[in-house]
């Protein structure tokens, strides 16, 4: 009996750990495919935060790039080298983490003189084979430093550029040999201040300057010190009078000044002051040494002339007399040596 109930006991159990069994592998099998959606929408929500990472991404170099683009365009609009570096100083600081943007003009031998400046990079500003410069940024951001490579090529391409422009203006204003005014552009200027004095009622003065005997020098030395004998009466000029004063070269051995707010007497004076400098310095041309005169011709406005051309032909005239007289002086138009 007690057999017989231990037997049934044991089926009974056996038969419940079956059931059991064949439940939990069934349930096992239900829950198979949710278990792989499960997985599967994980997967999703992955890659989803994934793109949307990219997009911001994407969205930060697309802003990147116009504001790089923003700021190139607008470091390109001025002609002055000033005020582009101001520019890009101001954009930059909007865009990168420092504490100060400095831009040197000196070369990497000059640069290393000056010894370390603390917390700052330093970024060659080149342009092709042209290094202008360094641009120095103090306690710049690691991260903001990719930006600052980009822009400060943008601000050499710029500055070059300036540059380049700058020399165009210099070598149509200013005669290549005496560095002073071309005749064309002295020839504006002395329009401009004429008309100015004219309306202010102020007197100017015109000086008409020709070396003496210049084809003397030429034949005897030859033209490369004839050419440096001119140079150097550019700079005597030059250094004579004040820097509103304008001078220009007229013609081969010729120059022309234009004294403003200068009337006859001061005018006077200032001539021979250019002309006694001449007679008294020896100029040293190569081997050889020379000693040139000049003979002026004076004319001033308002008591000899009306206008402007008529100025100059006034000048011119006062020239002719001085040669005239034996060179070496000062004449006014009406044959009067300003001195002796
Ligand atoms: P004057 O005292 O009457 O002025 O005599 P001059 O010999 O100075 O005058 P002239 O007009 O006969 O000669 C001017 C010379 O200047 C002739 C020309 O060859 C020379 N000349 C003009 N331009 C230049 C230049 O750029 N370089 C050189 N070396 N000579 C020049
Ligand atoms: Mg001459
Ligand atoms: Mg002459």
């Amino acid at each position: 009996m007690i057999i017989m109930f231990l037997a049934i006991l044991i089926f009974l159990a056996l038969f419940l750990y079956a059931v059991d069994f064949i439940y939990q592998e069934q349930e096992k099998e239900a829950s198979a495919p949710l278990t792989q959606a499960k997985a599967a929408y994980q997967d999703l929500q992955k890659k989803e935060a994934e793109i949307h990472l990219q997009k911001e991404k994407m969205q930060n170099q697309t802003e990147e790039i116009f504001t790089l683009y923003d700021i190139t365009r607008q470091i390109t609009q001025s002609f002055d080298a000033v005020e582009t570096f101001e520019v890009f100083k101001k954009r930059l600081k909007a865009r990168a983490s420092f504490t100060d943007c400095r831009f040197l003009e000196a070369r990497p031998d000059e640069i290393s003189q000056m010894g370390v400046l603390p917390n700052y990079f330093l970024f060659p500003l080149q342009s092709k084979e042209h290094l202008l410069g360094f641009l120095a940024i103090e306690n710049l951001a690691e991260s903001d430093r990719d930006k600052v490579a980009i822009l400060g090529h943008q601000l050499a391409l710029a500055l070059r550029r300036i540059k380049l422009y700058e020399e165009v203006e210099r070598l149509a204003l200013t005669d290549s040999l005496t560095g002073v005014h071309t005749r064309r552009y002295f020839g504006e200027r002395f329009q401009e201040e004429f008309q100015r004095a004219q309306n202010r009622k102020i007197p100017v003065s015109f000086l008409m300057i020709d070396v003496d005997y210049f084809k003397q020098f030429n034949d005897q030395y030859g033209h490369m010190v004839g050419d440096w004998i001119l140079q150097k009466i550019g700079a005597i000029i030059k250094e004579n009078v004040r820097g509103i004063d304008i001078v220009g070269r007229y013609g081969g051995e010729e120059f022309a000044v234009v004294l403003l707010d200068t009337d006859r007497q001061r005018a006077g004076f200032v001539a021979e002051r250019i002309r006694l400098a001449t007679e008294h310095t020896t100029i040293q041309a190569y081997d050889t040494a020379v000693s040139v005169t000049v003979s002026i011709g004076l004319a001033v406005f308002p008591e000899d002339a009306k206008n402007a051309a008529q100025l100059i032909e006034k000048a011119d005239a006062a020239l002719y007399i001085a040669k005239n007289a034996g060179r070496n002086r000062t004449c006014r138009f009406e044959n009067r040596p300003f001195t002796g």
